[in-house]
């Protein structure tokens, strides 16, 4: 019985050596099976402050078979934050290992911290014809736009910079130095935003906001739709 429990986990490794699960995966999606892949891919950008996990958060609690992603971050965890419900927290050595690994779809470095969205997961979810959320700054959404050409990309922006730098203020999460950075970013974030995003949505109502992203992400095509 050992002795057949030993062969079996041979095998897999040699497998697994040979083909990696993830690289297996991606070349489904990116090569022959993107067409056939029935889900949809949505990105939802917006400058810190806008609403934005406010908004993704109830959109995928409310469209049937939608799955958030959840991104891995070199940030510190936050007070009230779980690991593995907003982010998977990993330090920078863990992050590197997953990049030199090729397991993720996207990465960036957004104000001092490493971000990045599993591609296993996500490769799972479209190939299974679900709506995939993807909450990730514009850096990512550009490198996901050109993997997927038929990504769904929305930007959700604030009604004013006035309304966003009191979001912010109010928001308590991070120092002020750290809240006016982000404000900081905002102006050239959304000024890149309309080269890259099809779908401008302002939050200045937030049950408007999420009924008009549900809107666009119904009439999206899926990821494999001619
Ligand atoms: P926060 O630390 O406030 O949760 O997120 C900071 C920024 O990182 C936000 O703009 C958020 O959208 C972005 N972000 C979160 N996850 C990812 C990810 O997986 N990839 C990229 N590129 N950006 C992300």
């Amino acid at each position: 019985m050992a002795a057949e429990h030993t062969a079996c986990f041979r095998v897999q490794c040699r497998v697994v050596r040979r083909i990696p699960r993830y690289l297996m995966l991606s070349d489904m999606i990116q090569a022959r099976d993107q067409e056939k892949a029935q889900g949809k891919l949505v990105v939802v950008s917006g400058p810190s402050g806008a609403g934005k996990s406010t908004i993704c958060r109830e959109v995928a609690r409310r469209l049937d078979n939608a799955f958030l992603s959840v991104s891995v971050t070199t940030r510190p965890i936050g007070p009230g934050e779980e690991n593995g419900r907003e982010y998977w927290f990993l330090s920078r050595e863990e992050f590197h290992k997953c990049i030199e690994n090729g397991t993720l779809l996207e990465y960036a470095e957004v104000f001092g911290n490493l971000y990045g969205t599993p591609k296993d997961k996500t490769d799972e979810a479209l190939l299974a014809g679900k709506i995939v959320i993807l909450e990730i700054d514009i850096q990512g959404g550009k490198q996901v736009r050109a993997l997927y050409p038929r990504a769904v990309m929305v930007f959700i922006l604030p009604p004013s910079a006035k309304v966003l730098a009191q979001r912010l203020g109010h928001r308590g999460r991070e120092t002020a130095e750290a809240a006016a950075r982000r404000l900081g970013g905002a102006g050239a974030e959304i000024a890149t935003a309309w080269q890259y995003y099809d779908n401008m949505v302002i939050n200045d109502e937030l049950e408007q906001a999420i009924t008009e992203v549900i809107q666009i992400i119904e009439h999206a095509p899926g990821i494999g739709d001619t």
